[in-house]
């Protein structure tokens, strides 16, 4: 939809020069926030989210030298002579398996038969592979016999001291310090602290964020809908967004296009660290959010120089800060994630804000009339020369299937008036964000 040239004055809200720039918007929204209180969660409940406080380990990881292969614990200074040719024969006097302790000792001349896990029995100070003794001949239905005492086995291969044994505390000595302060977990960082034996870990909690859509037209999903009305597909999609970032979305359905409903809905977002409003912050006769902000609270900024997004508001009803989004559904999800993602993650304690970003090569022509900074909706694909980003379909503000068939937004600066194919320019790949 092309830009009409605004006559000065006459329609402020379209007047690019008035409104404020996404990275100012964003500065003055970020700095609404801080990091909420410390909570033990679950290991299953904190994928994530932020560690608040460091993790020192109580104990080694792991806890005991174990076998790192399959094979036999032997002592090096028996097999030290041992080739593929001249094999070295050695008297099996047990068998170790994970999960078991084993009171043999390995004396001179023996070995014990082990599986990977195992602790290594006493004496023994390297594990040879199955496969560097004569054992790799071994049928495996010959297997079951392997437990008969005073087997023999013949060591092919003289294994370094510590070979293939993996030493108590390798990973993680005890007192060490394992995770830092800020680390956001990821299913590795979870998986350590149950190595660790830990069932919760300290981060920073959940925002509660209060999710109101707006609109006399809208009905929810269930709904049958009557002519004239719309699904409320924002409610759906911006709560699916607050989880991903970290929030804990409070639904609060759908306000009609009237101060009374708006004012009364909006009451039972109290307590909420976020309250997030979908539509209604435009220019139109109903657009009542910004007018309830207006008179209940204070507005802190509406009208931000982007594409799709433009009608934003930030501002506060009392103590509760409140972001009204744009209606139209990708306006929604563009400006969730430009101004909404970086709130969330400040209030999770997170500290890098950006989302991750890629140069590409740009296939098709774009126009960006109106000085604005543009999201287009473009699919990124990794080529040998580099990635490349396609128009991933029609960038109307109300049309979702682009928006689904989409990897990422690439950024069209404010100055640029067209993108040529074959410039380069960021994309925005929010579904990079690690996890
Ligand atoms: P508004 O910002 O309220 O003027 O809405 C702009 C456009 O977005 C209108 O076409 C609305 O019908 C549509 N819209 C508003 N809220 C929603 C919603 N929750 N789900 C889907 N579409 C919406
Ligand atoms: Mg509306």
């Amino acid at each position: 939809m092309a830009q009409v040239a605004p006559a000065a004055g006459t329609r402020p809200w379209d007047d690019p020069s008035r409104m404020i720039g996404v990275d100012d918007a964003r500065d003055r929204i970020v700095v609404a926030f801080a990091p909420l209180p410390a909570v033990p969660l679950p290991l299953d409940d904190a994928l994530g989210l932020v560690l608040a406080s460091p993790v020192v380990a109580d104990a080694n990881l792991p806890p005991f030298a174990n076998a790192a292969m399959d094979g036999f614990a032997v002592r090096t200074a028996d097999t030290r002579q041992a080739t593929p040719d001249a094999a070295v024969t050695l008297r099996v006097i047990g068998q170790a398996a994970a999960g078991y302790l084993t009171d043999v000792e390995v004396i001179a001349g023996t070995a014990v038969r082990i599986m990977t896990g195992a602790p290594i029995p006493a004496g023994a100070d390297a594990v040879v592979r199955f496969e560097e003794t004569d054992e790799a001949e071994t049928r495996l239905s010959d297997r079951v016999l392997l437990s008969a005492p005073a087997r023999r086995v013949e060591i092919r291969r003289a294994p370094k001291p510590c070979e293939n044994v993996r030493p108590a505390g390798e990973d993680v000595g005890a007192g060490e310090t394992v995770l830092t302060t800020g680390t956001r977990l990821r299913a590795a960082h979870l998986g350590l602290l149950a190595a660790l034996g830990r069932t919760s870990v300290a981060v920073h909690r959940r925002p509660r964020v209060a999710i109101l859509a707006t609109g006399d037209e809208i009905v929810e999903p269930g709904g049958e809908l009557r002519p004239g009305q719309i699904r409320n597909s924002n409610g759906t999609m911006i709560a699916a967004l607050v989880r991903r970032y970290g929030g804990q979305p409070i639904v609060l359905g759908v306000a009609r296009d009237t101060a009374a409903d708006l004012r009364q809905k909006l009451r039972s977002a109290c307590g909420a660290d976020l309250l997030i409003t979908i539509g209604g912050v435009s220019v139109g006769d109903y657009d009542v959010v910004k007018e309830i902000l207006r008179a209940e609270g204070r507005i802190d900024l509406w009208q931000v120089r982007l594409k799709p997004g433009k009608p934003l508001a930030f501002g506060w009803i009392g103590a509760t800060p409140l972001l009204g989004l744009p209606g139209n559904p990708v306006a929604a999800a563009v400006a969730f994630e430009q101004f909404a993602r970086p709130a969330l993650l400040t209030l999770i304690g997170r500290t890098d804000l950006d989302l991750p970003t890629v140069l590409a090569c740009l296939a098709d022509r774009i126009e960006n009339r109106g000085g604005r900074r543009h999201f287009v909706r473009v699919r990124v694909d990794a080529t040998a020369t580099g990635y490349v980003a396609r128009l991933a379909g029609a960038q109307g503000a109300g049309i979702l299937t682009s928006l689904a068939r989409a990897n990422g937004l690439l950024v069209i600066p404010e100055e640029v008036a067209v993108a040529e194919p074959d410039s380069m320019l960021p994309v925005q790949m929010p579904d990079w964000e690690g996890g």
